[in-house]
């Protein structure tokens, strides 16, 4: 299956799409991870992306396009895929779909998250993560066993630059100009899935796999 997951910032889509690539034993291809680790590494990539990115805006389609023709290609991809935070513009939608065409491939489901602007201001702004192995914490519903240290490496956890309020008030604009319309372009060709992002993460999974076992049925 080659799956699209989208959402808001904050909507929970990484955590889903790793929960669904476990249970499917497809890989999730996070475009945010790849380009925070290109970031790390200081490669050609992360130094065009990272100015960007720390603003809260949108890298170039371009990059991201060919950044995902080569991931697509590679041999763990065979048996489909989640794209998690990609596509995030029309042009890279319609781009992905170019790129499929030509391998007579195509997404089989886009799955948007819902949630409200006030449940993702809190939700980043009280996220913390481990700048050594980036596991993620809530201090409020996942809070770390010892005073804002990894529970795994011990290390003191951060705030992501991108999770100041500002960046994402910023953030969520971007979200609803320029990945919002994908909603109608997954919707005119009958394979958008809402699901409500509010609930426990447990829920959101039932949803989700619901949703899923209708479309592998169909
Ligand atoms: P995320 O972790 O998915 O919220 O992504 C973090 C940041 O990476 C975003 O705010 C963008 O700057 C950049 N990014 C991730 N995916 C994309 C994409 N598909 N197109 C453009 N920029 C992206």
């Amino acid at each position: 299956m080659r799956l699209v997951f989208f959402g808001p910032p904050g909507s929970g889509k990484g955590t889903q799409a790793k929960m669904v690539s476990d249970r499917l034993g497809i890989p999730q291809i996070s475009t945010g991870d790849i380009l925070r680790e290109a970031v790390a590494r200081g490669s050609d990539l992360g130094k065009k992306a990272r100015s960007y990115m720390d603003a809260g805006k949108l890298v170039p389609d371009d990059i991201m396009l060919s950044l995902i023709e080569k991931r697509t290609g590679e041999a763990d991809c065979a048996k489909g895929y989640i794209l998690d935070g990609f596509p995030r513009t029309l042009a890279q939608a319609i781009g992905l779909d170019e790129i499929l065409s030509q391998r007579h491939e195509s997404i089989d489901l886009a799955i948007l998250i819902e949630v409200s602007d006030e449940t993702v201001i809190t939700r980043l702004t009280r996220r913390r993560v481990c700048p050594q192995c980036h596991a993620l914490y809530n201090l409020d519903t996942d809070p770390p066993k010892d005073d804002n240290r990894c529970d795994r490496c011990g290390v003191e956890l951060v705030l992501r630059s991108d999770d100041e309020e500002t960046t994402v008030r910023t953030r969520l604009n971007v979200y609803r100009n320029d990945t919002l319309p994908l909603a109608d372009y997954y919707e005119s060709r009958g394979i958008l899935r809402r699901i409500d992002g509010e609930g426990r993460v447990e829920e959101v999974f039932d949803a989700i796999m619901e949703a899923l076992t209708e479309v592998r049925q169909s």
